[in-house]
């Protein structure tokens, strides 16, 4: 078995869960450890279920808690060096990684850990770097790019590689251009180093998903910039405008902030 919950997706906190009989893996670590605590027991496990933690990037809603879960219940940590120096630095991670935990890994190296063989990529964003994730567990692919600048022709391959796809979908263009943001704030958004459009999300899905590809989770919605129901119809709308049928070809949902997903079974 194969399964994945996301704890939460978007400023507030990112925390992304694999997990078989034996083995856990969390994606990122920026939902308090005692929020984590109280929904891993509300789904029936424990945060002892996690074996070990890969980071994205060391932006605060994805690192908040690494040292204090890293420390309290001995899991190591897989970042590059960069992002493991930026959690260093960071002021509102307060309880930092041990070194016996700290696990360097290289952009775009593959590597084993128990039974996933993992594959980091290049994401452009404006943190100290940043990568997505390509885990594989027996002939399952599953794939989470969060905090897209744009997507690069390094990332392409990887959704297409996709069985499972975690992709943001941050904000609607429009939106974000009429709120209340200050202009300084919306260019960084924009930029080529800030976040993933809803329409650039589909556009990506529509140019890369092959008929491999099964289910596809928008996360990383922004509060203020989105709402869950715009982001699926803009991408829904991309996706048919080239005769991909959201629903029919592959399962299109949304991840929400706060509320933790339902339990997905991938194999
Ligand atoms: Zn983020
Ligand atoms: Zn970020």
């Amino acid at each position: 078995m194969l399964k994945f919950i996301s704890f939460g997706s978007g400023s507030s906190g990112n925390s992304y869960f694999l997990y078989t009989e034996t083995d856990g893996l969390l994606i990122d670590a920026g939902v308090g450890v005692r929020a984590l605590k109280r929904h891993f027991k509300e789904y029936g496990l424990s945060l002892s279920n996690v074996k070990n933690i890969l980071v994205t990037h060391d932006h605060a809603d994805h690192v908040r808690c690494v040292g204090n879960l890293s420390r309290d219940y001995d899991i190591p940590v897989y970042a590059t060096e960069r992002v493991h120096q930026g959690i260093r630095n960071n002021y509102c991670v307060k309880c930092k990684i041990s070194p016996e935990r700290t696990k360097i890994i290289e952009k775009g190296s593959t590597f084993q850990i128990n039974d996933f063989t993992i594959t980091s990529f290049g994401v452009p964003h404006d943190s100290t770097d940043c990568v997505g994730y390509q885990v594989r567990y027996n002939d399952v692919c599953f794939v989470v790019m969060t905090d897209v600048g744009h997507v690069t022709d390094e990332m392409k391959p990887f959704i297409a590689s996709a069985n499972y796809l975690v992709i943001e979908a941050n904000h609607d263009e429009e939106m974000l251009l009429r709120g209340s943001y200050p202009k300084h704030l919306q260019q960084r958004i924009l930029s080529d180093n800030g976040h993933l459009s809803n329409y650039n999300c589909g556009v990506a899905i529509t140019e890369n998903a092959t008929p491999e590809l099964k289910h596809v989770w928008l996360c990383h919605i922004s509060e203020d910039n989105n709402h869950p129901e715009l982001a699926r119809k803009t991408v829904e709308q991309v996706l048919r405008s080239h005769g991909i049928i959201a629903g029919t070809d592959f399962q299109l949902e949304v991840l929400r902030r706060k509320i933790p997903s339902e339990i997905y079974d991938l194999v």
